[in-house]
């Protein structure tokens, strides 16, 4: 046990060296038994340090993010949805796409998944080192259109500018107000080619100009967002009524139950 007056303790509270300090005697021991050279045992402290570091790190991004709920790649049964190639889903859950600066889009009809691997690709984001926000579509643009009406429109656009990767979950859902599609406009002008837009939406690129009201800027937002893009469309049943379809033959007799369709 160290107490609070220990030099070395206090270096380290300095240097916010915490995961050393904390584990000290530990990592100490660990080394001597081990038999480390000094190298080797500075480099075991610093590998525990950056460890904690990275792990808070993520915490935190995780909270930052505001997922709307928990799910990730592991959990995703692709077999249910042979409409998705896994290698892509792979390949944008590496962040590449992120990187380059390029803009995904999940379509497809409600309960297929579009969700669910928008959060997910957005937390290996987080574990790759992006910064990753999400938001529904319906709240992007009140929140633009509340600070566009308060002439905070810049702060909003600086808001929603920085995150490295931006998620808008739900495009065409619920209709736009009429600000709309220049609100969204000036967002995704403001975001080519410096981040990153992951959307999901239920409704088919060539709808979008109904869902915005304006099909001359509906035009203009999508010149921007198809230029360098991932076109992912999803078909097929709903998840959630497929189980619930599953759950309600098992409780049948085999000899009474057709699979409709
Ligand atoms: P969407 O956003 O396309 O409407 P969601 O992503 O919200 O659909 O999916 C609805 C529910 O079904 C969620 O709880 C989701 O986790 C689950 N789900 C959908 N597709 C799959 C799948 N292929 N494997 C596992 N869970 C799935
Ligand atoms: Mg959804």
């Amino acid at each position: 046990m160290h107490t609070a007056t220990d030099p070395l303790i206090e270096m380290l509270t300095r240097l916010k060296l915490t995961a050393i300090r904390d584990q000290l005697d530990s990592l100490l021991d660990e080394a001597a038994r081990a038999q480390l050279s000094m190298r080797e045992s500075l480099s075991l402290l610093c590998q525990r340090e950056i460890a904690r570091k990275d792990e808070r790190r993520i915490e935190m991004s995780m909270g930052l993010a505001r997922f709307p709920f928990a799910r990730d790649l592991a959990g995703f049964d692709f077999s249910a949805q042979p409409s998705i190639d896994k290698a892509q889903i792979r390949e944008l859950a590496s962040g590449r796409f992120i990187a380059n600066g390029q803009t995904v889009l999940f379509l497809g009809p409600p309960g297929v998944g579009k969700s669910h691997l928008a959060v997910a690709i957005g937390r290996e984001a987080i574990t790759a080192g992006y910064t990753v926000l999400f938001v529904s579509a319906q709240s992007l643009v009140a929140q633009l259109a509340a600070a566009h009406h308060d002439g905070r429109l810049e702060e909003r656009l600086v808001h929603f500018g920085k995150p490295k990767l931006l998620i808008i979950d739900e495009l065409g859902y619920l209709p736009f107000e009429p600000n709309a599609a220049h609100l969204f406009f000036q967002l995704v002008s403001r975001r080519y080619e410096r981040g990153s837009l992951l959307i999901t939406s239920n409704r088919a690129v060539s709808e979008w100009g109904g869902v915005f009201g304006d099909v001359v800027v509906a035009t203009a937002i999508l010149d921007r967002l198809l230029h360098h893009s991932h076109v992912i469309t999803i078909r097929g049943d709903s998840y959630r009524l497929r189980e619930k379809r599953r759950s309600g033959l098992l409780t049948k007799t085999a000899a009474t139950v057709k699979e409709p369709g």
